[in-house]
């Protein structure tokens, strides 16, 4: 493994692009928009200058790691020749489906196709290729430079061979690969979905207010951020999507999204990047108000 190419230049994708070229690789990073491309380049670069800043790597390091990404806006300059492609597009079933067809004719034939999606089937996804067995998931955390967990997935087809060949290069890239398998959710989004769900049926019940519950949460079970607040910071409509996944994946009514996160989704209040969602996020970032409509 030499060259990897990212797809997406987005949240998720500038950061794999960081993490492989801070680790020696060289990364093509493609997306179909310059502006993104721009965006995501400055915010490498100032995640770098934090890492500078802070001391934990150098100038030379830096410069390096900017040097060793080059950008595309064309999947077929981008891809071909690479070993690895992980995308990182937008989580949209039919445009992943379409880049995978893509891929699979530009790719050379042993090169491995990874998603980063949080939700969508591998299965799936490997049906618009000829090589299931190269076709994984590779779900990383977001921020990706600091979160040590890679969830590995195995479509229903993927081979062992593939599967310890991702696992090892998540640990080149020192982080914590786990194994799971292909089924709604894998085991992060189908452990934490549910619970950011209960926590918001809570608020819809009156049980307790925004702050109150994310404090238990924060407090009683030492989690770093409550759950309404981390709801928030994904998107909620990202969280109503992924809930949706489960929801239809296992025919099962404890996974229905509450009728309360439904209408904020409606209502264009999708957390941290709409401004405003359980917080307000208007006056700044750091924000700990609960939106108007929960105060
Ligand atoms: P994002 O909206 O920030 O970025 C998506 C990028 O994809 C955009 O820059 C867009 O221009 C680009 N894009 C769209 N169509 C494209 C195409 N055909 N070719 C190339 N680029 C294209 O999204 P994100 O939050 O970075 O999410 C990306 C993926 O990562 C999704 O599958 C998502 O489920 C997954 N994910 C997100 C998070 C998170 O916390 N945001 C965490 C884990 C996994």
């Amino acid at each position: 493994m030499k060259k990897i190419a990212v797809i997406g230049a987005g949240t998720m994708g500038n950061g794999i692009a960081h993490t492989f070229a801070q680790f020696d690789y060289d990364v093509n990073l493609i997306d179909i928009s310059e502006a993104s491309l721009e965006k995501g380049m400055s915010t490498i670069t100032k995640n770098l200058d934090r890492m500078v800043s802070k001391g934990s790597i150098d100038e030379a390091k830096k410069e390096a790691t900017l040097n060793a990404i080059t950008t595309y806006t064309s999947l077929e300059e981008g891809a071909k020749d690479t070993d690895l492609v992980v995308e990182a597009a937008t989580e949209n079933e039919n445009l992943k489906l379409k880049i995978f067809e893509q891929l699979d004719e530009i790719c050379k034939s042993e090169a491995i196709l990874a998603t980063n999606t949080s939700s969508i089937s591998i299965t799936k996804i490997a049906t618009a290729t000829k090589r299931a067995d190269k076709v994984i998931g590779m779900h990383f955390m977001n921020p990706v430079p600091i979160m040590k967990l890679v969830e590995v997935i195995r479509g229903y087809n993927t081979s062992d061979e593939v599967t310890s060949t991702v696992m090892s290069l998540s640990e080149k890239l020192n982080k914590v690969p786990v194994a799971a398998n292909d089924y709604p959710g894998f085991v992060a989004n189908r452990i934490l979905m549910p619970m950011i769900n209960e926590a918001i049926e809570t608020l819809y019940n009156g049980v307790a207010g925004v702050k109150e519950i994310d404090t238990v949460m924060k407090l009683g079970m030492a989690h770093p951020m409550g759950p309404l607040q981390l709801a928030d910071f994904i998107g909620l409509d990202v969280c109503l999507s992924i809930l949706n996944v489960l929801y239809d994946g296992f025919k099962n009514p404890k996974y229905a999204p509450c009728p309360l996160l439904v209408n904020m989704v409606m209502a264009g209040k999708l957390g941290v990047k709409s401004g405003e969602g359980f917080y307000d996020y208007s006056a700044s970032r750091k924000a700990e108000t609960p939106s108007a409509q929960f105060s």
